[in-house]
């Protein structure tokens, strides 16, 4: 079984599609990780995350790199969405993600085209939104929590920019597919949004 979960940035959708991984039993991949290294990559050999070029160099990161916490930085998610609209870049990490969504046994992956360009073969799809504000609102408590220095409007704007250049990119920009079920957990709790994921997954599945 594969299971895709699609959305923007602070949606909710990374813990949704940890906490439904472990409750089908699926191996689980954030593919948001892959850009992210790449735009570090990009980083530590001086090169420009707006250059196709080298932005296809940085593509050849070590896979330690993705075990390091400083991908999960602001900053490094605003490399990894400048990064992303390279269609170099995407075809780079396509064969990963495939091959990760096809292995034996099924998987989930999150990201922002899984449902339409990595799985558009999956069992079951997930589109998880929820208003800027909102989604600006969690992160700015998750950075308060880390002790990190930031503004709500700092926030909220590089969240803007983030949607604008995943929903405007030429290649595999950011929508859910027409098969996919949306979920708004702009007024959900984690646990009732995390609920309501694994009602709708039950749901497709039994309607087969
Ligand atoms: O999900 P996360 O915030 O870690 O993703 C960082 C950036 O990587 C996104 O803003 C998006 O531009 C890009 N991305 C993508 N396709 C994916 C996953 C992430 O373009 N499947």
């Amino acid at each position: 079984m594969i299971i895709a979960v699609d959305g923007p940035t602070a949606s909710g959708k990374g813990t949704i599609a940890k906490a439904l991984a472990k409750h089908f039993g699926l191996p689980f991949l954030d593919t948001g990780l892959l850009y992210r290294a790449v735009g570090y990559q990009v980083l530590q050999e001086g090169g420009d995350p707006d250059n196709a070029g080298d932005a296809l160099k940085g593509c050849d990161f070590p896979d330690t790199l993705l075990a390091d916490d400083t991908l999960r930085s602001e900053a490094v998610g605003g490399l990894a969405s400048r990064v992303s609209v390279h269609p170099e870049v995407r075809a780079a990490l396509k064969k990963r993600q495939v091959d990760f969504a096809h292995q034996p046994g099924g998987a989930l992956l999150d990201g922002r085209d899984i449902g339409t360009v990595i799985a558009p073969d999956a069992d079951v799809k997930l589109f998880v939104t929820a208003p800027a504000q909102v989604r600006a609102r969690r992160r700015y408590d998750e950075m308060v929590v880390r002790g990190v220095d930031v503004t709500f409007e700092g926030i909220l704007a590089d969240i803007h920019a983030r949607d604008e250049r995943d929903l405007s990119r030429a290649d595999a920009p950011l929508k859910p597919a027409e098969d996919a079920h949306l979920l708004d957990t702009g007024n959900l709790t984690i646990g009732a949004a995390v609920q309501a994921a694994i009602t709708l997954v039950e749901q497709t599945l039994q309607k087969g």
